[in-house]
């Protein structure tokens, strides 16, 4: 074939594609107009059964050289994305995307920032239990240089008849034991209602893995101006952890951390699978700081350490652990809570490993 008729096959496709674009446009303008028309009426904007109806009318009408399977495949994107044209640049649209913001969101509290290149180490009793409880465990952690504690005051346990936790109590004595020894408190809150109080209580707001899609919590969670830690959801796909992010983050709520938690799967050696891919795609994906909780993924204190340092090779912002003075009498988590002896060589290990970015300052 010359030169001159690819050319010119060239220049017809190319004109084609202008007026299948024109005539698209057309008939989105038009299906947006009906969908509204129908929306008014009371009625879905998008009727599935017409797209078939539709398809049906079209089908014997096809000249060829495309197949019958082609025209349905592609009939089908039109009619969905006439219907909602935004709604696939939306998606990618996110604000905890990395398309939205390049950088990484750097999360300030009390003099710790977490994200945006150095490590950060979140560490505490699974619940606060006692006064003395926590502050020989603040103890422990201020000489270790942490400065964010952890402690559950609402816990979600899986029994009722189990620990529940101390309640507003409990977030009070977090303060105060936090004040005393100038630390970051970080506690999970579960109702809606009692986010504004946390918010005076605590430096950070937890949302657990249970409560990852609990869309009025997180509703909640985006109208204060407290960091949230969104911990990922036993069974939540990637897109769905970020999504729930995303819920915080469009109600004005920039500050918000996510931590991968391990998920569910038939493998019962370790307590949850640790998905450590998961970290680099949600760094690559988002531009928040991400974490790994190797205490409630693995829930086995002999392999922590190998998996704190695999998920800061894996680009990991930070680690959370739990800590507790007498782990074989705590209220919750007895069997995966370091002592403080087990914390201190934990934390020297993971020093050593040169993969913990001690902040500066
Ligand atoms: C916790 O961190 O106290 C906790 C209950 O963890 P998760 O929500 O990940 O189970
Ligand atoms: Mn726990």
């Amino acid at each position: 074939m010359r030169n001159s008729e690819l050319s010119s096959l060239y220049q017809e496709l190319d004109a084609i594609d202008e007026e299948l674009l024109a005539l698209l446009s057309r008939r989105a303008s038009v299906a947006v107009k009906l969908g509204e028309l129908r929306q008014e009426r009371g009625l879905p904007k998008f009727d599935p059964a017409m797209e078939q109806e539709t398809l049906e009318k079209l089908i014997p009408r096809n000249p060829g050289p495309l197949g019958q399977a082609a025209v349905r495949r592609l009939f089908h994107h039109i009619f969905t994305a006439s219907f909602d044209p935004q709604a696939a640049d939306n998606r990618k649209r996110l604000l905890v995307s990395r398309q939205t913001q390049e950088a990484d969101t750097i999360i300030r509290v009390h003099g710790a920032a977490i994200g945006g290149g150095t490590s950060t180490l979140v560490a505490g009793p699974c619940a606060v239990e006692s006064y003395e409880q926590l502050r020989e465990t603040a103890a422990a952690l201020k000489e270790a240089g942490v400065r964010i504690m952890r402690g559950g005051a609402f816990k979600p346990r899986t029994s009722p008849y189990d620990f529940q936790g101390l309640g507003l109590e409990g977030l009070k004595l977090l303060r105060e034991v936090a004040d005393e020894f100038g630390l970051a408190a970080i506690s999970e809150i579960v109702t809606p209602h009692d986010i504004e109080t946390a918010a005076r209580y605590v430096d950070i707001i937890q949302i657990g893995a249970r409560n990852m899609q609990n869309f009025e919590l997180l509703k909640a969670a985006g109208d204060v101006r407290t960091p949230v830690l969104l911990k990922r959801g036993l069974a939540a796909t990637l897109e769905e952890f970020l999504l729930a992010a995303e819920y915080i983050v469009s109600r004005g709520n920039t500050q918000v951390m996510l931590i991968e938690r391990g998920i569910r799967t038939y493998e019962k050696w370790t307590r949850n699978t640790l998905d450590i891919s998961a970290v680099p795609i949600l760094k690559q994906e988002s531009h928040l700081p991400v974490l790994v909780d190797v205490t409630h993924s693995t829930g086995r204190k002999d392999i922590m350490l190998p998996c704190a340092k695999a998920a800061l090779a894996a680009g990991a912002d930070g680690i959370m652990v739990e800590v507790h003075p007498n782990p074989q009498a705590a209220l919750s988590d007895a069997g995966q809570q370091f002592d403080i002896p087990e914390f201190r060589r934990f934390h020297e290990r993971l020093l050593a490993s040169g993969l913990f970015r001690v902040p500066r300052n």
